[in-house]
């Protein structure tokens, strides 16, 4: 067991710093300040650096490298805010990657090109007004016409809806109940019969669009079913993956927040001395820097331990879990030990504990993880409604 990094990961991993904090920090704090997502520009900057589809094969036009050095470069764009790390999410841990792992040849010749240039991000849209955490609820309908798909349904919280150019929608393709009958199709933006509702007003996640969409007789070629039915298992396989980018989100928000405080609290005088004197805001900096190294550490077990596959439930559960409760913990101490300036809009504490708590909602809720690991502890499946 080697718990350091190459040369070439520490290489791309400063590359990846350096862009950010020079690129980066005017154009957040545009994004934050309007509410506005990033355009097609960011993402080409991003393609020109080798960003988007680090871990796509080669074939497709991504970097071919491993999860871990995704996770290297995501962490580093994501310490300057979230929505600008979106597109690399989105292109390296997102439905890109569950149509490199699951979808046929010919949807990956066609959408995974266009993904690592820049030119389409694609979104998933899983959620449903009466299917969050039941999410085998699901009501969406397509049914297969002859050489098409027909869509109707409505979908809620799908992140970049409206502004994403593809969505990964999961539907019921056979009338069958619960997980069986669930599949899923691509569906993109512009396909009469989609329709977005007007954009939800989430506490944080400013940047990153989020919106009801609604499907009425929306068709598609049948070729753009990337899941049949009887294949929610293999979605959520795929899903685990995507639970690796919100672990990385979630500890780059952390650690951006604890690297922040660290020097605020070595400036901070109060009675005489700075206010990292005080033994009491040393154990809350040792506590936090442990949280931090641990999540780091479960990080990199799910995505190595994944190599160019897929991750289990039970390291990305764990991870992201753990992420999530860090983020909040991290940021609610670093926002404490700031005092009033930490409550105040023009330090960056409070956006990063805004943006940090949306993670343990957002891929399933911390309860859900939590369910996940027993599960893959007892080697049972927990049914939750009987
Ligand atoms: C910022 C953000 C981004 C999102 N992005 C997307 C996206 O891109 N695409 C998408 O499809 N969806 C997205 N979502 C939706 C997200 O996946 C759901 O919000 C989430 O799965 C929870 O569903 P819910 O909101 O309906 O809560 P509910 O399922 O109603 O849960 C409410 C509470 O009950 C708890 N609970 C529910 N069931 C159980 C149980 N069996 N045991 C213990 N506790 C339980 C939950 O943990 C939660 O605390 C996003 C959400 C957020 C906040």
């Amino acid at each position: 067991m080697d718990f350091q990094l190459t040369e070439q990961q520490i290489l791309l991993q400063d590359t990846a710093r350096r862009f950010a904090r020079n690129e980066l920090p005017q154009l957040a704090r545009h994004i934050e300040a309007n509410d506005e997502p990033p355009g097609i520009d960011l993402r080409r900057r991003f393609a020109q650096q080798g960003f988007l589809g680090i871990n796509l094969p080669s074939g497709y036009g991504g970097a071919g490298l491993s999860h871990l050095e995704a996770a290297l470069v995501l962490e580093e764009i994501a310490k300057i805010s979230i929505a600008v790390a979106f597109p690399v999410f989105e292109s390296c841990f997102g439905p890109s990657l569950a149509l490199a792992h699951l979808g046929s040849e010919e949807l990956r010749r066609k959408y995974l090109p266009r993904v690592c240039s820049g030119e389409l991000v694609i979104a998933v849209s899983m959620s449903e007004p009466d299917a969050g955490s039941a999410l085998t609820d699901l009501n969406t309908r397509a049914r297969v016409d002859g050489d098409q798909v027909i869509i109707n349904g409505r979908k809620r919280w799908c992140s970049g809806a409206g502004h994403a150019e593809a969505y990964v929608v999961y539907c019921r393709l056979e009338n069958l109940p619960g997980a069986r009958g669930i599949g899923a199709v691509l569906v993109e933006r512009e396909t009469p019969g989609l329709s977005f509702g007007t954009r939800d007003h989430h506490m944080g996640f400013r940047g990153i669009a989020s919106a009801d969409m609604s499907f009425e007789d929306v068709r598609v070629p049948r070729e753009n079913i990337l899941v049949p039915a009887g294949g929610f298992g293999r979605l959520m396989e795929a899903f685990d993956l995507e639970r690796c980018g919100n672990t990385t989100m979630s500890l780059a928000v952390a650690q951006s927040a604890f690297d922040f405080v660290l020097d605020y609290v070595a400036e901070r005088r109060q009675f005489g001395k700075p206010v990292v004197e005080f033994q009491a805001v040393q154990l809350q900096l040792a506590e936090m820097k442990m949280r931090l190294d641990a999540a780091r550490l479960l990080l990199y077990r799910a995505v190595v331990n994944a190599q160019q596959g897929l991750p289990s439930i039970n390291d990305s559960s764990i991870a992201k879990c753990f992420a999530n409760e860090t983020v909040r913990e991290v940021t609610s101490r670093a926002m404490q030990l700031m005092g009033g300036y930490g409550y105040s809009k023009e330090f960056p504490i409070e956006q990063k504990l805004r943006d940090g708590w949306g993670w343990g909602i957002a891929g399933g809720t911390i309860d859900i993880q939590k369910i996940n690991i027993a599960a893959a502890l007892t080697g049972r499946r927990f049914d939750q409604r009987r």
